[in-house]
């Protein structure tokens, strides 16, 4: 499932096809969304936000698209005659005079009015975005000490859209190896400055992921092993996916273990569990 940064990228996308272009189509399958095609064509995009893992596609006519992929959601960005060729189902369709804007698959969409899009449910309880929000290290780190999220280990939290919005697998076991901190511990067992830490290299890998198109690892090692043959996929990652593959830090074996039923990874010497005061 992609993840904030992925979703970012999507949405630059999006902007860079239909961001304040007079619209020809905007067609909806679900009849609930269509009812507002006609104005929505009439209007233009004004603003294409990322809210975690949804999209916010705001119009000038007071209206916001807000879409979910969900699991199976796909966007497509084609010229206007091109559309591809996919057994998958249309659900929202934007064209300008040349370019199409295409989600198919199954996805939530819905067309909410701008100034009150805290009632949706899932808005009015996603928690900060680091890459739409722009918070300072020190913002995320009071949004972090907040009493309800003590008593919660890391790997429950990084996965928590309420934590942070947008943050998923892949982005848990790197920003908790980054952080140099174990996943099984809770928050409220953290020193002030380990929860610092963890809050500026949760901006730093989100951000750097976005940045590099999903690449976490030191950008340095990274490129030394471009260089020296590796492919993306042994490259891309200090520990997530890399079982039984020496940490790029340590070279200690990373491990594997299941919480939740989704995987995580991380170096047992890079993140100790001496690193948390248990006392
Ligand atoms: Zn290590």
């Amino acid at each position: 499932m992609p993840e904030g940064p992925e979703i970012k990228r999507v949405a630059d996308k999006l902007a860079k096809t239909v961001l304040d272009q007079p619209l020809e189509t905007v067609w909806f399958a679900h009849p609930d969304a269509q009812r507002h095609a006609a104005t929505l064509s009439n209007s233009r995009v004004i603003s294409v936000k990322t809210r975690g893992k949804a999209l916010l596609t705001a119009f000038d006519c007071g209206l916001t698209v807000y879409s979910h992929n969900q699991l199976y959601g796909r966007w497509y960005f084609v010229a206007r005659d091109r559309h591809p060729k996919t057994r998958r189902s249309l659900r929202w369709q934007l064209e300008t005079e040349d370019r199409a804007a295409l989600l198919f698959s199954a996805s939530e969409i819905r067309v909410l009015e701008s100034d009150r899009l805290q009632e949706h449910p899932f808005l009015a309880r996603a928690g900060i975005d680091v890459l739409s929000d722009d918070p300072t290290p020190q913002q995320l780190f009071k949004h972090f000490r907040q009493p309800r999220f003590a008593r919660r280990s890391l790997a429950a939290l990084m996965l928590d859209q309420q934590f942070v919005a947008g943050t998923g697998n892949y982005l848990r076991s790197e920003i908790l190896f980054c952080a140099g901190l174990p996943p099984d511990c809770r928050l409220g067992e953290l020193s002030d400055a380990q929860v610092r830490k963890l809050a500026k290299q949760t901006l730093i890998i989100t951000q750097r992921s976005y940045e590099t198109g999903g690449i976490t690892n030191d950008p340095k090692i990274a490129a030394r092993m471009k260089q020296q043959g590796s492919k993306r996929a042994a490259l891309r990652h200090f520990v997530f996916a890399r079982a039984e593959l020496p940490c790029h830090q340590c070279g200690t074996l990373v491990r594997r273990i299941e919480t939740a039923g989704r995987r995580l990874y991380y170096c047992p010497v890079c993140q100790p569990s001496q690193a948390v005061d248990r006392a």
